[in-house]
């Protein structure tokens, strides 16, 4: 079991999915968590919620696309905690889903600004406390989109593929100074992304039959597993839970 009690755990994007998701399944493990996310109503109900729970868990508003947030949301927890331990770089979107001609530059900015400017955000502010504290961990929430193309998902596919790059440069800059840095592709989660990808009726992807989709708390326990040493071997890179080996390592039932 991965020792993560009285760590602190900042989940971006922890309103709702797999963010909400690994907030809970860390305050659980012990953890003191943070919920941030622009929805910041429903981050204090989640944050209510664990703390009549039992748990420990703070909720900040921020949004990952504006850097004055992320380094605003990084200063508070350290004032608050004493510490950032864990980052989930979560936060995340796929809409408005587009072929290339179809889609619209602003829009296709805007993802830029959240799925890839976002991580880059979280990295940014939350290294230079994790140096000065001897380490940490970041986990950057990645997608099978970061090496394969899909019609429709130029956004989403380019900006996965950067955070790839991100959790490659990140490991290799700071790895030695105790930073561990990790993507996690999921493979396909029953989140509200994916009622909008089917509703897209776009590709094979909008296709697949609901039940196929893993639950978001199976997300959130290879999170944990990640911030052990068993998943030191991953660091740099992109680990899996679509495969079973990947499956396996972290103790989720196989797929067929
Ligand atoms: P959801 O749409 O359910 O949740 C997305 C979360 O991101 C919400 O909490 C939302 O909160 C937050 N968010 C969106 N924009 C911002 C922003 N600008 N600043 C801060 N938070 C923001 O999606 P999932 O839970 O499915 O996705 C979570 C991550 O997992 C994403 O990175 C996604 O790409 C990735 N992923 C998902 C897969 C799936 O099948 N569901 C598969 C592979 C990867 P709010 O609106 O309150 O800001």
């Amino acid at each position: 079991m991965t020792r993560i009690r009285n760590n602190t755990v900042v989940v971006t994007g922890a309103s709702r999915g797999i963010g909400e998701a690994a907030a809970r399944y860390f305050a659980k493990a012990g953890a003191k968590v943070v919920l941030s996310a622009r929805n910041e109503a429903r981050i204090r109900d989640i944050a209510e919620d664990i703390a009549a729970k039992g748990g420990i868990a703070l909720a900040i508003r921020c949004d990952v696309s504006q850097a004055a947030d992320v380094e605003r949301l990084m200063t508070e927890v350290r004032a608050r905690t004493g510490a950032i331990d864990v980052l989930v770089n979560n936060a995340g979107t796929i809409d408005p889903i587009a072929r290339l001609a179809d889609s619209d530059p602003q829009a296709w900015g805007q993802i830029v600004d959240v799925n890839l400017k976002g991580v880059y955000h979280g990295l940014r502010y939350a290294i230079p406390w994790m140096v000065e504290s001897g380490g940490g961990t970041i986990l950057n929430i990645s997608s099978g989109a970061a090496t394969s193309a899909l019609e429709g998902w130029s956004h989403y596919c380019a900006t996965k593929a950067a955070v790839l790059s991100l959790t490659r440069v990140a490991h290799k800059e700071y790895g030695p100074q105790g930073v561990r840095v990790i993507g996690l592709s999921p493979g396909t989660v029953a989140t509200d992304m994916q009622v909008s990808i089917r509703t897209s009726g776009i590709n094979p992807v909008s296709q697949l039959d609901p039940n196929v989709h893993i639950p978001p708390e199976w997300v959130a326990k290879a999170l944990l597993w990640l911030c052990g040493p068993d998943a030191d071997p991953h660091l740099g890179t992109d680990f899996s839970i679509k495969t079973n080996e990947g499956r396996a390592a972290v103790g989720l039932a196989l797929a067929d």
